[in-house]
């Protein structure tokens, strides 16, 4: 059992990890180096921000804001919404190869 109040804060976006946090998709509270983090984060980490989703060329490439101008938890949540849209497996592996040319 994870004790959310134990540390400062997701490890990936830095804002607290609500003691009643339960992740979308119901599964085990994510840990990112040992700490705990959103499972919205993880994904966001793993697939890049909104703006690189939505617009690689535009924000990633000409803004350097791959999260599109939210901040990095909003960016995760979007992002979490954007993968119940478009969560075929072929999609989203496009989108994590399309990360690996993404710096950010
Ligand atoms: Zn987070």
């Amino acid at each position: 059992m994870i004790d959310p109040m134990s540390h400062d804060g997701c490890a990936l976006c830095g804002e607290p990890v609500e003691p009643d946090y339960v992740p979308p998709n119901g599964a085990d509270q994510a840990r990112c180096n040992g700490r705990p983090a959103h499972n919205e984060c993880m994904v966001r980490e793993a697939l890049g921000g909104i703006g690189h989703l939505e617009d690689h060329a535009h924000w990633c490439g000409q803004m350097g804001d791959p999260d599109g101008g939210r901040t990095y938890r909003e960016s995760a949540r979007e992002v979490m919404a954007w993968v119940q849209r478009h969560g075929t497996v072929s999609e989203v592996a496009d989108a994590v190869a399309d990360r690996d040319a993404c710096s950010r």
